[in-house]
């Protein structure tokens, strides 16, 4: 088993930290917040006081943060320190320039590193069961596999460098569009006088079938069980969702693609967020498109 830094123990990061310790390594883990750090402790990690404490050493050093400004700040901190043979995994969901800035930074010092976004939310976090999509070399990929390996289910190899953000983008930029769509045909379906049960029962075996509307359906008590049903706690941020179409639309800026759908659907996000519901979970926009 192999020593590991993880850096970034919140939501998201302290479930899979916990799952590398389960495993059996030996996890030096960081964050800025005491509370954060003392579950890691708790969960099996040796808490450290610096990020660079934390990779002294390390085979592998993950990074679990909010945003692009902070792995560039953290990879900053740590590339002079950081083993040359070790292997760098940042699962953060970032801006497609700022993971082949940070993952250039690193190849120019001789270390390898890859961009590895997730699929799937706390709970997948906590189960060990998400989705890692994966950009960088084939070698590279290779080495975090292992790693990775214990703490999802499901481990992609997107391509070159900045693959595995761009893969993670566009599917929740689709995931965002399919909610709006998914709860703008329960809205008219209930405006029509159709029972919501019966429209799920026709369009979940129909061409209106999606994730949305089968695995995770925006109206409660219809279909599986999903935030729907916990009056739209828990599950996956409308804050989140509106992050993610934000760095989709960027990229679009960059790569020169016009997206009218994944434009309206940012706004209808920031515009939820902008009503205060931005913590709910994101199928909660059917409130909001219901004018409830
Ligand atoms: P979070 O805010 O709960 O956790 C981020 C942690 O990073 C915090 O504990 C914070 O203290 C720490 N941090 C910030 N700057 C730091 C620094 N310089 N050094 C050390 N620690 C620092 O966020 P989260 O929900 O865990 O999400 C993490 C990433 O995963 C984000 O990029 C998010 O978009 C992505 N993601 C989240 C979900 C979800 O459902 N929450 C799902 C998929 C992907």
């Amino acid at each position: 088993m192999a020593r590991v830094a993880f850096i970034g123990l919140g939501n998201m990061g302290g479930g899979m930290a916990a799952n590398l310790a389960k495993h059996g390594h030996d996890v030096r883990a960081f964050d800025l917040s005491a509370e954060a750090l003392a579950r890691a402790k708790d969960a099996g990690c040796l808490a450290t006081d610096s990020a660079a404490a934390a990779v002294d050493g390390a085979e592998a050093v993950i990074t679990m943060l909010p945003a692009g400004r902070h792995v560039a700040q953290v990879y900053d901190e740590i590339l002079s320190l950081v083993d040359a043979a070790a292997i760098l995994i940042d699962c953060s969901t970032i801006d497609v320039a700022t993971a082949r800035a940070v993952a250039e930074q690193a190849r120019a010092r001789g270390v390898a590193a890859v961009d590895s976004p997730v699929s799937g939310g706390i709970a997948a976090a906590t189960a060990g069961t998400l989705t890692f999509m994966v950009g960088g070399p084939a070698e590279s990929f290779e080495r975090a596999r292992p790693y990775l390996e214990a703490m999802g289910k499901a481990v992609v190899h997107a391509g070159a460098s900045g693959t595995g953000q761009a893969a993670k983008l566009c599917n929740n930029l689709i995931l965002g569009a399919t909610m709006i769509a998914t709860c703008e045909g329960f809205v008219l379906a209930e405006r029509l006088g159709l029972d919501p049960q019966v429209f799920y029962d026709i369009a979940s075996k129909a061409t209106a079938q999606s994730w949305s509307m089968t695995s995770y359906c925006p109206v409660p008590g219809v279909g599986p069980q999903s935030p729907a049903d916990n009056d739209y706690r828990g599950g996956f941020a409308g804050a989140l969702m509106l992050k993610d179409l934000e760095l989709a639309m960027a990229a679009a800026a960059d790569g020169g693609a016009t997206l009218p759908l994944g434009e309206n659907a940012r706004d209808l996000y920031r515009a939820f967020g902008e009503g205060g519901h931005g913590g709910e979970d994101f199928s909660g926009i059917i409130r909001m498109l219901r004018g409830a």
